[in-house]
């Protein structure tokens, strides 16, 4: 959550300083979860596991830790390291490399997974296809995880750009889910072309078999289809209520930034400070 004038009025900022989440995404999860009972509401579902993939800085972690009995097993993996929350595993991984799913089933040993998250975002470059593209894949490394981890009846959350060639993706999550909804936040931001596919009831086709060896691909398609894609329309929800600020809602009068609620552990800018600070200039300096 940077500093700039905007940010320090935004509504979501600051609600999410007040409440010690470290990023102001955490509202989408917990708008996400109020739309589609994402989490258990009964205290009898005590062992209800979670992944959390591109979870840094944790703000989605922070909100499982929260809200989800102490039984529960949650595991969040990022590329970044991230900062220690209670009773989550938090583990540095490519989702995209093959060597993470051995880490994911580990971890969850023979206990079910109910719920994959995915809020991947690649290094945004501007020139959307490119950007779609990368998002597109890290959405497919998220699927071929969860189609490996999740239990029958399971959901899988995943943050989508929504491009040109969207329903096909829709189509394809059909076959592999009983329902597929297209879902956008009231605290994300209507100018960003973000939204979540939420994916209910994991229902694989008969014969299928997961497996990193033959993923799940962009031309994938149950050997039993013979066309995907043609014709797939997914709902449309816009989650959260009303009376919640909107993404865009700013907070009249607010001048100051207010201090980050977890210091950034591997900021990608902190060489440059490093060097500009000890030299004056951009000489390469080692930095402990
Ligand atoms: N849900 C997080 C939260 O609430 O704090 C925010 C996630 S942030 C928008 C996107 C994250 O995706 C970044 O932390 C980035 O490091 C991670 N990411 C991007 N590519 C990745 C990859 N290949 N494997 C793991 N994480 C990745």
């Amino acid at each position: 959550m940077g500093k700039s004038s905007k940010d320090k009025r935004d509504t979501y900022y600051r609600l999410a300083k007040e409440s010690a989440y470290r990023a102001r995404s955490a509202y989408k999860l917990l708008q996400l979860d109020s739309a589609f009972s994402l989490f258990p509401r009964s205290s009898t579902d005590d062992h209800f596991n979670v992944l959390d993939l591109c979870a840094a800085p944790g703000s989605w972690s922070q909100v499982l830790s929260r809200t989800l009995p102490s039984t529960s097993r949650i595991l969040a993996l990022d590329l970044q390291p991230m900062t220690p929350i209670p009773n989550v595993t938090c583990l540095q991984a490519d989702i995209t490399h093959p060597s993470t799913l051995p880490l994911v089933t580990t971890f969850f040993s023979s206990s079910p997974v109910h719920l994959v998250l995915c809020d991947g975002a690649p290094d945004v470059t501007g020139l959307h296809d490119l950007d779609e593209y990368v998002q597109s894949s890290l959405l497919l490394a998220a699927l071929n995880l969860a189609v490996c981890v999740l239990q029958p009846g399971g959901t899988f959350v995943a943050k989508i750009f929504r491009g040109r060639d969207i329903t096909v993706l829709y189509a394809q999550l059909r076959c592999l889910f009983d329902r597929v909804t297209c879902a956008k936040p009231m605290s994300s931001r209507a100018s960003s072309i973000e939204a979540f596919v939420v994916c209910e009831g994991y229902n694989p086709p008969p014969g299928f078999r997961p497996s990193l060896e033959k993923p799940l691909t962009v031309n994938w398609r149950p050997e039993t289809a013979e066309e995907v894609g043609v014709a797939e329309i997914v709902r449309f929800v816009a989650a959260g209520e009303l009376s919640e600020g909107d993404s865009e809602a700013t907070v009249r009068g607010a001048r100051s930034g207010l201090e980050p609620v977890q210091a950034p552990t591997a900021p990608p800018y902190r060489r440059a400070v490093e060097m500009r600070r000890r030299e004056g200039g951009m000489k390469e300096v080692e930095i402990r």
